[in-house]
């Protein structure tokens, strides 16, 4: 039986993570871990499909409860990942997608669940330019222009990270991302330390 992979992915805004993990989910390859959030839900958003969206009061008696196995202030609001969306899928042997900022790549690199750091694996996706990113955020019109330049100003600080990641994808086109992220993923399960019968 092979053991479960932690697919840790980040990136700015805009930079088309999200997208890559949904596909992931959506061909049976990974569960994809829903974080929780006290920002508001955009448009088309859904709790417990996107996002559980929680009060600030919940998410702080989640993060008293230690039910977060990281989480992370992130443009202003917080965001945690739920230690019952990894560890059981991964004791199974499955995979978990997850979708997470650099102060949650670092909090989950430092873990002290040996589970946890033998299943992860770390990528970043670089956008292609600054360009491209802003022409991103400003197309999903979700945002309104100040929350598009916190983002902005909070990629550089994103980017800046990009070399602590073991890979990193240099987004082309949704297919090209997509097929180098998969790839990845395929490649790690056939790692002979994941393989018990091997
Ligand atoms: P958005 O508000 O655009 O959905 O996400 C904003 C940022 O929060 C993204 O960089 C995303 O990767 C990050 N994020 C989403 N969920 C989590 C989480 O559970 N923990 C951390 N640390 N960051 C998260």
């Amino acid at each position: 039986m092979r053991t479960g992979i932690l697919f840790l992915v980040s990136g700015p805004s805009g930079s088309g993570k999200t997208t890559l993990c949904e596909r992931l989910q959506s061909e049976n390859e990974a569960h994809y871990a829903i974080s929780c959030t006290t920002r508001q839900p955009r448009d088309g958003e859904t709790h417990g499909k996107d996002y559980f969206f929680l009060s600030q009061e919940e998410f702080l008696t989640k993060k008293e409860n230690s039910e977060f196995i990281e989480h992370a202030e992130v443009h202003g609001n917080y965001y945690g990942t739920l230690s019952s969306e990894v560890t059981d899928t991964i004791s199974e042997g499955k995979d978990v997608v997850m979708d997470i900022d650099v102060q949650g790549a670092y909090s989950i690199r430092n873990s002290a669940n040996s589970m946890i750091i033998n299943a992860l694996v770390d990528i970043f996706v670089m956008p292609e330019t600054k360009e491209e990113l802003r022409t991103r955020l400003v197309g999903r019109s979700t945002d309104s222009e100040e929350i598009i330049k916190k983002r902005m100003l909070n990629a550089q600080r994103e980017i800046d990270q990009h070399q602590k990641y073991t890979y990193l994808l240099l987004s082309k086109d949704k297919e090209h991302d997509y097929l180098n992220f998969k790839s990845v993923l395929l490649a790690e399960r056939l790692k002979q330390s994941r393989n018990t019968n091997s």
